[in-house]
């Protein structure tokens, strides 16, 4: 017996001595690992930018060596990094060199941001800004050129609104562009006139309208976007983020944001700190020759951190400007259904071809048909080409019709879902009270019936629009009552639309793994796992202990992406 314990000494001593050493090891933690049995551990050990281990703190000493850095975490919990799955990362990062007007309280304010704007930027080509909410507006006082050309008549203005869907525009701008009395309609969306005549007014509704002004607007220089990517892939480290879908990647040479090549040379250049997997954007005014663009912006484009292998289709619009597409029309308006960018039969034959060539299509579905017609489109891609596995989602899914929530799993799709949305009183009260009713307003913004249904969801925040701090989005998932409200008014507010809260749990695999696996990414990311890469993060208070409307009150405290520590308040380096 004696001896048979001697050979196991030995055997362990031996394979100790064999094992690979870490380069980092953090122990004395609380891992929620993710893993399929969403199992616990207490120390983590990394190579490179691999984890070798993930187990208790006394079955760790083998992978420690002279040169590994040891951190103990006193107990606090431990993540596989956040992956969020609908952000507009650089377009949100210009917003600094852009006049600003989030946040405002009245249309005198912006008027008088506006003017600063243009009193400091005097001699600028062109004064684009972006923020306006169509709440400080009514049916009366719209946005009108003649606002923006008391400001200036000499500098093009162009002001969109907080979520993109609008833009503001003056005389000059639309001079420049080209846009007058003349001007055709547009196929979906609306050049807005004055009442009564064809004179534009100033405010463009959706993509056909906001580009004929976007088009002519100067774009920002290469240097001005690559600055952005740095500084904001700092700040998404920071909140925990290691890996994104940016929803929205022009292919346009000479874009606007020119995000494209900004994604190729900080890839290539070995400086992306994000993984990420970019949506290039489906123009809607132009047809099916932009396939033949399309593959070759994937093939030119991917490679290391950065893929291109996704395609946005950006299908109807969004509630508050009622052009999301719907199965029965606005309580409001007897006529009026909304609209889609792209017709429903040009959506069915671009599914097809796209999901025939491996893309994987990221749907802007919104209201109730448009969200019908993108699984449509998606059904009739399986019966074309077959079931893939290029898991297209969609995102916004505002407001759902209950017939199609199991049509998700049935189709292999994935619920792109924004937490945020949910939480916000006076934009449901808008849309329950005027624009869709109590009926239809059980089935906005759902999230847990997406789980009873076996629905996979994965967590977008749609930021410029909403928060990307994964703490407010899982805060909202769980309680859906807003984060940015002091703690005594959340912890005695009921949520707008209840019913559909989901638990920590859920909420934390739609920002992990599920993410992961909408990016084709779960074999490698997502879950603390041996084998996997090292993407990690550290947080102030274990997100299962801590009281659900204070969730957002955590903070990151280490963010490990590919094995390199990108943001550290533990003085780790
Ligand atoms: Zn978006």
């Amino acid at each position: 017996m004696f001896r048979i314990c001697v050979l196991i000494a030995l055997l362990l001593s031996c394979a100790a001595a064999l094992a690979e050493k870490a380069d980092l090891v953090l122990r004395n933690a609380s891992i929620y690992t993710v893993d399929a049995s969403r199992s616990w551990a207490e120390a983590v050990a990394i190579s490179g930018n691999r984890i070798i281990f993930v187990g208790r703190d006394s079955d760790v000493a083998p992978f420690i060596g002279k040169h590994t850095k040891l951190i103990d975490l006193e107990g606090r919990m431990v993540l596989p990094g956040f992956q969020d799955s609908h952000i507009h990362p650089i377009t949100a990062s210009l917003k600094s060199s852009m006049c600003d007007l989030s946040g405002l309280l009245s249309i005198a304010a912006y008027i008088e941001k506006i003017s600063e704007c243009v009193a400091e930027n005097s001699d600028a080509e062109w004064i684009h800004g972006t923020g306006w909410s169509h709440e400080l507006f009514s049916d009366d006082v719209q946005p009108t050129k003649t606002m923006l050309d008391a400001i200036s008549s000499d500098v093009p203005l162009s002001m969109n609104s907080y979520d993109g869907h609008s833009l503001w525009a003056n005389s000059k701008a639309m001079a420049i562009a080209g846009v007058d009395a003349s001007t055709p309609d547009v196929p979906s969306g609306e050049i807005v006139r004055f009442a009564g005549t064809r004179e534009p007014s100033g405010l463009f509704i959706e993509d056909h309208a906001q580009s004929m002004i976007m088009a002519v607007k100067p774009p920002y220089s290469a240097e001005t976007v690559y600055a952005g990517l740095m500084e904001v892939q700092t700040y998404l480290n920071s909140l925990g983020i290691t890996s994104v879908q940016d929803a929205l990647v022009d292919i346009a040479v000479g874009g606007q944001y020119s995000i494209l090549p900004t994604y190729k040379k900080a890839s290539s250049q070995d400086e992306l700190t994000l993984r990420v997997v970019g949506s290039l954007y489906w123009e809607p005014a132009k047809g099916m020759e932009q396939v033949a663009d399309l593959l070759r912006a994937r093939a030119e484009n991917s490679s290391g951190l950065f893929q291109a292998t996704t395609v946005k289709i950006w299908y109807d619009g969004v509630m508050h400007t009622r052009t999301s597409r719907l199965i029965e029309p606005y309580a409001d308006r007897e006529t009026d259904s909304g609209t889609s960018l792209v017709t429903p039969e040009r959506l069915i034959e671009l599914a097809i071809v796209l999901d025939g060539e491996g893309f994987q299509l990221h749907f802007h579905a919104d209201g109730d048909l448009a969200i019908r017609e993108s699984l449509n489109a998606v059904e009739a891609a399986i019966d074309a080409n077959g079931r893939s596995d290029n898991r297209h989602h969609i995102a916004h899914l505002e407001l759902i019709h209950p017939d199609d929530i199991p049509r998700f799993r049935e189709l292999d799709v994935i619920a792109n879902v924004q937490p945020m949305w949910s939480t916000y009183p006076p934009y449901i009260e808008d849309l329950i009270e005027n624009k869709i009713g109590t009926e239809r307003g059980r089935w906005l913004e759902i999230n847990g019936s997406f789980l009873d249904h076996g629905v996979m969801v994965a967590y977008g925040s749609d930021w410029f629009v909403t928060s990307p701090n994964p703490m407010d989005l899982i805060e909202a998932a769980v309680t859906r009552i807003r984060p940015t409200m002091p703690l005594d008014i959340k912890r005695n507010s009921e949520p707008p639309l209840p019913g559909e809260e989901v638990n920590v749990i859920d909420a934390i695999a739609s920002y992990t793994i599920n993410g992961a696996f909408l990016n084709h990414q779960e074999e490698t990311t997502g879950s603390i796992e041996v084998g996997k890469l090292a993407d990690i993060v550290v947080l102030s208070e274990n997100l299962f202990e801590v009281e659900p409307v204070r969730i957002s009150e955590t903070k990151v405290l280490l963010t490990i992406m590919d094995g390199k520590v990108v943001y550290d308040l533990l003085a780790v380096d």
